[in-house]
């Protein structure tokens, strides 16, 4: 098992360092979702914009991680109908802030998602009408759920954040602010051990070196935005000295102008490193 683990992983990053060199980053691989599909296919991580990733595993089973993507002004225009996401099996929520979760509640009532997230969070999203209490799974950090069984496991780790919803009433526009539970990140682990590490938003944590010596992450989503959540010198010290993945996908900025973070400045603060970097565009897709 662990010998086809290795070759697995040797053969991906093959790949995927031939997918970067030929320039992956600007063009949409367009028969991604049909392999993806295919028993022993690949993972396939389609990024949307600020946090919202839409997740394909190699079995075909469909995650969406903080939906924002209709008022989301860097979600490519064929994104924000949310009918281009195809089937979606689950959705996971990383914490309350509308950058996160203002697609959920539309999302899970089109294709019937399993909603997923910090136990507090998902209390006020059931409590809002915004997910079905027989579609929601509350679930605590260092938790493990199957909801799309065995084979993918659902991690809940720290996240060094906030959480509330705000819900703004269209009519008068008056704003009401409900508990969101606890900010969190997510690792799935996929049917063929692949981990990503989706972040979430976060500044950086001490326990953050435990995920990376735990957990093994392959794959890590980072915020580098700053202001909110870590910038580019903090994403790159935890990438090198704490989390050391193979692979690093940076995100959440330049969605609006205080996250002004870049992959370039990230890539500079990295320098000489053995995790390879995708500084890969709204709308592009990576499989691994
Ligand atoms: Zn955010």
């Amino acid at each position: 098992m662990e010998l086809d683990r290795r070759d697995f992983l040797k053969l991906t990053g093959a790949l995927t360092y031939t997918i970067a060199a030929s320039g992956c980053a600007t063009s949409a691989p367009t028969a991604a979702p049909a392999a993806a599909k295919a028993a022993g296919g690949k993972v396939e991580v389609h990024w949307l914009g600020q946090a919202s990733t839409k997740l394909t595993s190699t079995t075909g089973k469909v995650i969406v991680i903080d939906p924002f993507l209709t008022n989301n002004p860097k979600t490519p225009q064929q994104y924000k109908n949310l009918d281009a996401l195809g089937k979606v099996d689950m959705i996971l929520v990383t914490h309350g802030h509308g950058d996160h979760t203002g697609d959920v509640r539309m999302l899970a009532e089109r294709t019937g998602a399993t909603v997923l997230g910090p136990a507090g969070l998902i209390a006020t999203l059931v409590d809002l009408g915004w997910v079905k209490p027989d579609k929601a799974v509350r679930f605590g950090k260092g938790g493990r759920v199957n909801p799309a069984g065995p084979e993918i496991t659902i991690t809940q780790v720290r996240a060094e954040h906030s959480s509330e919803v705000t819900v703004t009433d269209a009519a008068t526009k008056k704003s009401t602010t409900y508990p969101g539970g606890e900010p969190c990140g997510f690792i799935v682990e996929f049917e063929n051990g692949f981990k990503l590490y989706h972040m979430g938003d976060t500044g950086i944590f001490g326990d953050m070196r435990l995920i990376g010596d735990y957990y093994k992450p392959d794959l890590v989503m980072i915020p580098i935005g700053g202001h909110f959540v870590m910038d580019p010198r903090d994403a790159a010290f935890v990438t090198k000295t704490m989390l050391k993945p193979k692979f690093a996908i940076p995100f959440h900025y330049g969605t609006i102008p205080v996250l002004k973070g870049t992959p370039q400045e990230y890539q500079q603060h990295l320098g000489q490193t053995s995790t390879q970097v995708f500084p890969i565009s709204p709308g592009d897709k990576l499989t691994f």
